[in-house]
């Protein structure tokens, strides 16, 4: 850790002390879901060419008290314990958040990605793996991997090949490992689901006119600007979506090579096709370049999404942040030590346990789809096609109109697998965040939306220990 700011993982433990005084929770079973249950750090060779390189990497089980556990796999230079055990920890506060049923993980692995052949990646993967089979850090029952930054689909299906292989004829090997390409048993709708359910989220959030009212802004999505810190997955997903299905106006976005603005808003596809054929979100026509990436964060709009890193908020630019909405789309942005500030100004922090939440949610669905060997709506998709069709005809009968063939195949729809995985991550979002704000509004002491979801969170782990009956 820098002497001047909190680690990222004393970062979750200082929000986690100042939740923890509103629970009314045992000293002993708060310090059980505080701490990481077990941590693996491990060093293996891998071949590259001519050399030898000998990769650092992680995996961290925060708790176990769901049993088995999951959270991402994290590529990237910057891993390093203390950002593996905070991510890991974040994952059971998000879990319980959204009633998914594990305890929380997180893997990292210590190499830039983009320094790798893709034939390496795959050996770097399949290596990683290994060890976490060899030491029982990996299964559907057990512990469930998915992607993360500087991962995807691809390493997630090279982690079930190696699983299955070693694993040969165990039914249910799919499920150890979630985020797969749909075709190697994926499912729909998990590539956008983060993305998909920030959009949720903050659709729910800004519909309460009171709480709208308070920090200036009219109740509603519609219309407002955003500004957008990565477009990775989830920045990308965020703002196409938050575009297309909330009419937002994405007027700022940030990445790696630099920041870009336009006041009536960024065609966010276009942006991607310039940054695909020219390397980089600079002098994209009819939006002007900022002098640094960093000023895209202090732009005045009402959305800011950091989707890219952690720490990108601290004390140091705190202070010049003119958001009235932060969302924490990526974990950990805003860090412990600046959020006092930006609650001073007045701005709401929409935390990432809740808001980031949509990936592991379909992630579930994933690991249950799996383990049930079935797409989703392939029962009663026709079953439920075939009724509303008849209702229709019945109406249609009944009144001696006729309905016009748009409005009928509207009508008489049966869910497909996407469907129902949007269907049930928009009900988890908006379900989970008015249990947050139950338990902001019903208790005046707790002055921010990270303190509220972390009860939220430590009421439901406890109830799982306390079922146990171990602690008095
Ligand atoms: N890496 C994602 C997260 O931070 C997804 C985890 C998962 O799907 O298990 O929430």
């Amino acid at each position: 850790m820098s002497g001047k700011h909190p680690s990222f993982f004393q970062s979750v433990e200082r929000n986690f002390d100042k939740a923890a005084v509103h629970t009314g929770l045992p000293k002993g079973l708060l310090e059980q879901i505080k701490v990481c249950n077990a941590v693996y750090q491990m060093r293996f060779p891998v071949s590259i060419g001519d050399e030898v390189h000998v990769i650092e990497a992680y995996r961290v089980q925060h708790s176990h008290h769901r049993l088995h556990t999951k959270g991402g796999i994290r590529y990237a230079m910057s891993v390093n314990q203390d950002e593996v055990m905070a991510l890991a920890a974040l994952m059971t506060y998000k879990c319980a958040i959204v009633d998914v049923p594990f305890g929380g993980a997180k893997g990292g692995v210590k190499i830039n990605p983009k320094s790798y052949s893709e034939y390496e990646l795959e050996k770097i993967t399949r290596r990683y793996t290994t060890e976490l089979i060899r030491k029982n850090f990996i299964g559907p029952g057990i512990d469930v991997p998915a992607p993360d930054y500087g991962t995807g689909s691809r390493e997630m299906a090279w982690i079930l090949d190696t699983y299955a292989t070693f694993k040969h004829g165990e039914i249910d090997a799919a499920g150890c490992v979630t985020g797969k390409p749909v075709n190697q048993n994926g499912i729909r709708g998990r590539t956008e689901a983060t993305g998909r359910g920030v959009f949720y989220a903050l659709r729910e959030v800004m519909s309460f006119k009171e709480d709208m009212e308070k920090i200036g802004l009219t109740q509603g999505i519609a219309g407002k600007t955003m500004v957008i810190q990565g477009l990775g997955n989830v920045g990308y997903h965020t703002a196409n979506i938050s575009i297309n299905e909330g009419d937002v106006k994405v007027i700022g976005v940030a990445e790696y090579e630099g920041a870009i603005y336009k006041k009536d808003g960024l065609d966010i596809n276009a942006l991607m096709k310039h940054r695909k054929e020219t390397g980089s979100i600079m002098d994209f026509p009819g939006a002007t370049n900022l002098p640094k990436r960093e000023d895209a964060l202090e732009l005045e709009c009402d959305i800011l999404v950091p989707a890219a890193l952690e720490n990108q908020i601290t004390k140091e630019n705190a202070p010049r942040i003119k958001a009235k909405i932060i969302a924490e789309a990526a974990n950990g942005p805003v860090m412990a030590d600046a959020e006092d500030i930006l609650n001073d100004k007045g701005i709401i922090v929409i935390p990432d346990m809740y808001i980031n939440a949509g990936g592991v949610t379909v992630s579930y669905f994933e690991w249950l789809k799996n383990l049930s060997h079935m797409r989703f709506g392939r029962m009663e998709k026709r079953f439920n096609s075939n009724a509303y069709e008849n209702l229709v005809s019945t109406v249609e009968r009944l009144t001696g109109k006729v309905i016009g063939p748009k409005e009928r195949s509207i009508l008489t729809k049966g869910a497909d697998e996407i469907d129902l995985v949007n269907s049930g991550l928009e009900e988890t979002m908006i379900e989970a965040y008015r249990q947050i704000r139950d338990v902001f509004v019903s208790n005046p002491n707790i002055k921010d939306m990270r303190t509220a979801a972390f009860v939220s969170a430590l009421n439901k782990i406890s109830g799982d220990y306390l079922a146990l009956g171990i602690f008095p």
